[in-house]
């Protein structure tokens, strides 16, 4: 099947989980997970109306970025990031889904204030507190956010998780929940400078149960690309 043709598919789930669930399809983004796949593939995948792109790596986006990859969506950064690669992203990019701990709030908002520019970002939790995943954990994040008025140039519209890898269908149901929960809490509580609209949650393997529990966002890269090729070179 073509790029074309798997975007296609994945929106007929995407409507139908939504609709399961009682909720508007047109409030869910596809984020398209790049990586490892070329410029001419990424170009296929917003000519077939993905919402945005997603990059985990920071020589690939950069690359990418020089071929005009993107033209057309927007990019968001969706991976581990170094703060000593920080000045290669903040401005770059339009979202920043992976802010992972408090060392990378700092220097992103050094940075976004160097250049004079509010960076837009979500929180990624680690909701399984996997040793192996980075993120804050539910309840660091209250705290972090309790001071996020210091961080003024960056704006946090939301959060962003990679639950545990599943055996069984429906085991991820819990931490989505929990995800959902935690935004709702956060909503809630009205900190400065913090939205909740974005709720950044599924992949290929599980984004119609995200829906289910309130993603707006699911980020999908083997569904629409297919398998990853570590082997091929991919700029
Ligand atoms: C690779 C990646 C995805 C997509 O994973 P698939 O299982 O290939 O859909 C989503 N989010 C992040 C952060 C990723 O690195």
């Amino acid at each position: 099947m073509s790029i074309a043709e798997n975007i296609s598919a994945i929106r007929k789930n995407m409507d139908a989980a939504a609709r399961a669930a009682g909720r508007d399809p047109g409030e869910i983004l596809l984020c398209a997970a790049t990586k490892m796949n070329d410029a001419d593939a990424v170009r296929q995948a917003i000519a077939a109306g993905v919402d945005c792109c997603g990059e985990n790596r920071v020589q690939e986006l950069t690359q990418k970025l020089s071929r005009n990859a993107y033209s057309g969506a927007p990019i968001h950064f969706i991976g581990h990031l170094q703060t000593n690669k920080v000045r290669q992203v903040v401005g770059k990019v339009d979202l920043i889904q992976s802010v992972d701990r408090l060392p990378l709030i700092e220097a992103i908002e050094k940075e976004a204030a160097r250049q004079d520019i509010v960076q837009d970002v979500l929180l990624e939790i680690n909701v399984g507190r996997e040793e192996s995943k980075s993120g804050f954990y539910t309840e660091e994040i209250h705290q972090i956010l309790e001071h996020f008025h210091r961080f003024s140039h960056l704006h946090v519209r939301g959060l962003m998780a990679i639950p545990p890898i599943c055996q069984h269908p429906g085991e991820n149901f819990r931490f989505f929940q929990e995800i959902l929960q935690l935004s709702v809490d956060i909503k809630r509580k009205k900190y400065d400078n913090v939205e909740t609209e974005c709720l950044s949650m599924g992949m290929s393997d599980d984004y119609a149960d995200a829906i289910a529990c309130g993603s707006t966002m699911i980020r999908v890269g083997t569904a629409i690309f297919g398998a990853r090729n570590y082997a091929k070179p991919h700029l």
